[in-house]
């Protein structure tokens, strides 16, 4: 048996091996940068006018307008001393600009162009490269790609880039009493509902399982379950049969795929029985079969070794110390995961935490840890995990 602790930095400390692709930007959103990114061209390209106005040749008062220049053009207007052009936003400021300045600080008479104020040279000009020069370092490898930074390397013109691929993952749930949501239920059945939640939650963190097969519990048809989805899988997640119980197969089975053990069981409520293996660069979980407990170990042990197979950080959900709005006791001796739901900046621990009961999870939207025997007074921070 392993701490919590010690079970994360196992799985954080796997050295992972990640291949790249190239993917169209448009598609890269939440992907990683498999390359550190420099630009290929100046942002901006050229001299703008941050204003729909004037461009100045020199600061005065008056200037003749000789001219416009609207976004796109590719006119060349070199400006004099006392000579003005109309500009709009994003059009090339002329060569010998002093500065933009905006209409509503104008008058025009007739061809004259009068001004209400003076402004400072360089004033409404977004400058060649102000934002980046050509070569400079835009984003650096591992930078995972948000909407913005779509839009800052569509900017500069790329189209497609190269990031890391996603691992490909594959489930299998087992139990004998278990029977697809649809179909009909015989005495001592219960509907299969860890397939649907764990591929959901792949989902909702950016990932899919390429196959989700459902077996029964008989040992060599795990055994063989196994060793087909290792031909072909970087990370195995498996649901039930990881207990101690008769039935429980699949630590064995893993065993004698080769798959070797990185840890089994951990200290904590609920999840004790989860298993932790490798076999060269495949990993392998196999979660207890209690739709919270399975659900939970997901959130708090497969998403940070997912994380680090996209080329992440690994740090699994993000950890936020906020208020608790009423007392609780952790009796036990082992640190707990409570489902929780955090409004307003507080923290509520639901009712029904047992380890089968996922309903109290559908309604909250965190994770809070307690350690064992611990007692959290109201208003006291507790340590919570949000998951959406
Ligand atoms: P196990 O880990 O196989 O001993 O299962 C523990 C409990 O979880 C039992 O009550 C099972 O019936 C239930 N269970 C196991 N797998 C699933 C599943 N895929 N969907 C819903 N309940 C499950
Ligand atoms: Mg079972």
């Amino acid at each position: 048996m392993v701490e919590i602790k010690g079970a994360l930095e196992i799985i954080r400390s796997q050295r992972v091996h990640l291949d790249s692709e190239v993917v169209r930007l448009k598609d890269s959103l939440d992907r990683v940068l498999a390359e550190d990114l420099r630009a290929g061209c100046d942002l901006p390209g050229f001299n703008n006018s941050a204003m729909d106005g004037y461009a100045l040749g020199g600061l005065q008062q008056a200037y003749k307008i000789v001219g416009e220049v609207a976004a796109g053009d590719s006119q060349e207007f070199i400006l004099k001393k006392g000579e003005a052009v109309r500009i709009f936003t994003g059009a090339k400021v002329p060569e010998g600009s002093s500065a933009v300045i905006m209409q509503e600080k104008t008058e025009v008479k007739e061809n004259l162009l009068i001004l209400k104020e003076l402004p400072k040279e360089g004033q409404c000009i977004r400058k060649k490269g102000e934002e980046l020069n050509k070569d400079e370092l835009v984003f650096s490898k591992s930078y995972q790609i948000t909407a913005a930074g779509i839009g800052m390397l569509g900017s500069l013109g790329l189209h497609k880039i190269k990031v890391f691929k996603k691992p490909i993952i594959q489930l299998i749930t087992t139990g004998n009493e278990l029977v697809a949501p649809g179909e009909s239920l015989q005495a001592g059945q219960i509907y299969e509902s860890n397939s649907g939640a764990i591929e959901a939650a792949l989902k909702s963190k950016g990932f899919s399982s390429s196959a989700s097969i459902q077996m029964e519990d008989d040992f060599e048809l795990i055994k063989t379950g196994i060793s087909e989805a290792l031909e072909n899988t970087q990370v195995l997640i498996l649901s039930g049969g990881i207990s101690v119980g008769d039935y429980d197969f699949v630590k064995q089975a893993l065993e004698d795929n080769g798959v070797e053990e990185l840890f089994y069981k951990v200290k904590q409520k609920p999840g004790k029985p989860l298993y932790f293996g490798r076999k060269g660069n495949q990993f392998v979980f196999a979660l207890p079969g209690n739709p919270a407990s399975s659900l939970s170990c997901f959130y708090i042990y497969v998403l940070p070794l997912l994380q680090k197979l996209s080329g992440l950080p690994g740090k699994g959900l993000l950890e936020l110390n906020l208020p608790v709005s009423k007392d609780f006791e952790n009796k036990g001796d082992r640190p707990v995961f409570l489902k929780a739901n955090i409004d307003n900046n507080w923290v509520e621990i639901l009712n029904a935490q047992g380890s089968s009961m996922i309903g109290s999870m559908a309604k909250g939207n965190a994770l809070a840890h307690v350690e064992a025997f611990e007692k959290i007074e109201k208003g006291s921070l507790i340590k919570t995990l949000l998951i959406s």
